[in-house]
């Protein structure tokens, strides 16, 4: 198995997991860019974006929802937080198993433009 996130959600690779289901696992970001930096993954293993389909569309759903839960239990949902989602190689994408990243904790104005 060669995606990293497959392999962290097979557990074979250590990973810091704050919140998991049958659908999806939620880890700490190994970079974070801010104090909170979680990545919500599906466990089912889609490349990206550009490959979800229309029968995707009840977990893409649960995902962003997987993300308010775990805004909340990180203490960020008031002051608020950002759910981002690269895309490819010029949307900065590095590991292609689709995840949405949770960032908080501090203001972001500087990471988008
Ligand atoms: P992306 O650029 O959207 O593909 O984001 C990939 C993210 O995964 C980056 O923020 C990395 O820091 C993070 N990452 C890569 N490997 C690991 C790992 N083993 N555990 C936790 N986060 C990781
Ligand atoms: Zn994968």
């Amino acid at each position: 198995m060669e995606c990293i996130f497959c392999r962290i959600i097979a557990g074979e690779i250590p990973a810091d997991v704050i919140f998991q289901d049958k659908d999806c696992i939620v880890i700490r970001d190994i970079h974070p860019q801010a104090p909170i930096h979680v990545l919500i993954i599906p466990r089912t293993h889609i490349r990206s974006v550009e490959e979800a389909e229309e029968k995707d569309q009840t977990l893409l759903g649960h995902l962003i929802l997987v993300a308010k839960k775990v805004a909340t239990k990180e203490g960020v949902s008031n002051k608020g937080y950002r759910l981002t989602i690269n895309c490819g190689s010029d949307g900065g994408q590095i590991v292609p198993h689709l995840h949405i990243h949770l960032l908080g904790g501090r203001r972001l104005d500087d990471i988008m433009g």
